[in-house]
């Protein structure tokens, strides 16, 4: 059959989550002239309302799709993020940064940590913290969007729900049309591929391709279309959350902490009125009342909100995209937010529909490299979460007790052998977590390295240590002339209207 060139491509994009109106925006702003867009959304079933840390990928998107900082982070009540410090993961009472900064200069031969290493060994170079700009910037509370010429690598801290509000009076102005409902039934064409879906007031909205965000529980992918869910929890042990909101009773910090527990751990994400908390547990091993309690226990502010108990299962959808369907978020698969690259994964997932999109019709092709790329990406970010767990030395618990003893990924196992043995990192595959990530994690768990690189001795001990001396000096200035976090917000993007 003939494609009609002038008529719209119907998009239907069920659900109004971060994922349903982030991907609504982005095709209405970028492919708007050859698309026609339908979002359905249910306020009676509401969206799952958490997910309020990212990581820097989230700047290079809002570029592509025209979203202004200023203006979101305004609307969103955002803070600055510049990494996440990690308490009681190595051990209990020791406490890391991952941060999102270039940790000193590399070479082409070796990376920085090489060369820290080196200097290590000959008794100078003080902690590896102090060559990273956005690490000592967050440990300071300071803050700018640059540092004299020098960019800062940040990403941000949002209200999820705002978010949402914010991306739906953008797309709705765009041309995007909302129709309120709840789902309840769902009709192929004699293909097998989805025609339609009707909703509980008896309305249909038809469409030639349909995008499944109706989070964890799939509606068109899974419970309709039938494909299968790759349940992960033996890798990632952790099932439930409970999220409650508090007070704001210090200024906002440029970044997430991460407080592990006996069975998981506790977010704190500082907006500019409020915090976001949550514990992440397994219910193996710690019941809801004793996570409730862990939870409210730790929370430096008087709680706003009621705790809000979630469930979830670790893993991927066997194809995110099938037939004329593609499922984004957590319709399509869900990793523990220890990294906060939920989000990230929305984002990725709507580029590359975007330069896949089957604009003539369904295509295997298509669908078939989509998925690839989205396993690979997920499977990434899996292996890196589970080494939080498994590289530890804590014992102290049967829940650590079962990480450090489970079988983990041979890529991790390899990652983890090469750097202890001699001090080898290198990106993953999807270049999403670089070699300073991994640095990080590994050694702020406590994995050093027995032997590292040479180039650290190819320089004579005065040039090593001269060079390194000026670095972290230099580092030093630009953290003594950025302002303070809460100030640079206040200036640059103070929050629009208070919840
Ligand atoms: C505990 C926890 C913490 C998290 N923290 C982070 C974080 O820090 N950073 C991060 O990046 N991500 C985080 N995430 C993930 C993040 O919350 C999600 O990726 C993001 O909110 C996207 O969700 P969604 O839009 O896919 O689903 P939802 O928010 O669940 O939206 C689903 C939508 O589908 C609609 N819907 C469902 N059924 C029907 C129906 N029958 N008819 C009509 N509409 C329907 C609902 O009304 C809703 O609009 C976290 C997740 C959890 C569980």
């Amino acid at each position: 059959m003939a494609v009609d060139r002038k008529a719209k491509t119907k998009v239907v994009v069920a659900g109004g989550g971060t994922a349903g109106w982030l991907t609504a925006y982005s095709l209405v702003t970028r492919l708007g002239n050859l698309l026609d867009i339908t979002l359905v959304e249910s306020d009676q079933i509401g969206s799952v309302g958490v997910g309020e840390a990212t990581i820097p990928t989230m700047r290079t998107f809002h570029r592509l799709v025209g979203i202004d900082e200023q203006e979101f982070m305004s609307a969103t009540q955002a803070t600055f993020k510049l990494g996440i410090r990690f308490d009681n993961w190595g051990q209990q009472n020791d406490s890391y940064f991952h941060s999102f900064g270039e940790i000193g200069q590399r070479s082409w031969m070796a990376e920085f940590h090489e060369f820290w290493l080196e200097a290590k060994a000959q008794g100078f170079g003080g902690s590896l913290d102090d060559y990273c700009l956005e690490l000592k910037a967050a440990k300071a509370n300071k803050f700018a969007t640059s540092s004299g010429k020098k960019p800062v690598n940040f990403a941000y801290h949002l209200n999820a729900t705002a978010y949402a509000a914010f991306l739906r009076k953008k797309s709705e102005a765009a041309g995007v049309k909302r129709v309120e409902g709840r789902i309840t039934h769902i009709e192929n064409d004699d293909i097998g591929n989805i025609a339609s879906v009707t909703l509980d007031n008896g309305s249909k909205v038809v469409g030639e391709v349909f995008i499944d965000c109706t989070g964890f529980r799939g509606l068109l992918i899974g419970e309709h279309l039938k494909v299968d869910f790759e349940d992960w929890s033996h890798l990632l042990a952790a099932d439930s959350a409970i999220a409650v909101q508090t007070q704001a009773t210090e200024s906002a910090r440029p970044y997430t902490i991460a407080m592990a527990h006996s069975a998981g751990w506790q977010w704190r994400i500082p907006l500019q009125n409020r915090v976001g908390n949550g514990i992440v547990y397994s219910s193996r091993f710690l019941s809801d009342d004793e996570a409730r309690s862990t939870l409210l226990g730790n929370l430096t502010g008087p709680t706003i909100t009621e705790p809000r108990q979630i469930r979830f299962t670790t893993g991927r959808r066997k194809k995110a995209w099938y037939k004329n369907c593609i499922a984004i978020g957590l319709s399509s698969g869900f990793l523990e937010p220890l990294e906060s690259t939920s989000i990230h994964l929305i984002t990725t997932a709507i580029l590359r529909l975007m330069k896949l999109f089957p604009f003539e019709g369904n295509s295997r092709l298509l669908a078939e490299h989509f998925n690839r790329e989205t396993q690979l990406e997920l499977e990434t970010i899996r292996d890196f979460i589970i080494l939080h767990y498994h590289l530890t030395q804590r014992n102290d618990s049967p829940f650590w007790q079962h990480y450090k003893s489970m079988q983990i990924p041979d890529s991790l196992t390899h990652r983890m052998a090469m750097f202890r043995e001699n001090a080898y990192a290198w990106p993953d595959d999807v270049a999403l977590f670089r070699v300073d990530s991994w640095v990080q994690v590994m050694m702020g768990q406590g994995l050093m390295p027995k032997q590292h690189h040479g180039a650290g001795r190819v320089l004579a001990a005065d040039g090593l240590k001269s060079q390194m001396m000026a670095l972290k000096s230099m580092i030093d200035r630009s953290v003594s002339q950025l302002p303070e976090h809460a100030d640079f917000i206040q200036s640059y993007c103070p929050a629009q209207e208070q919840e």
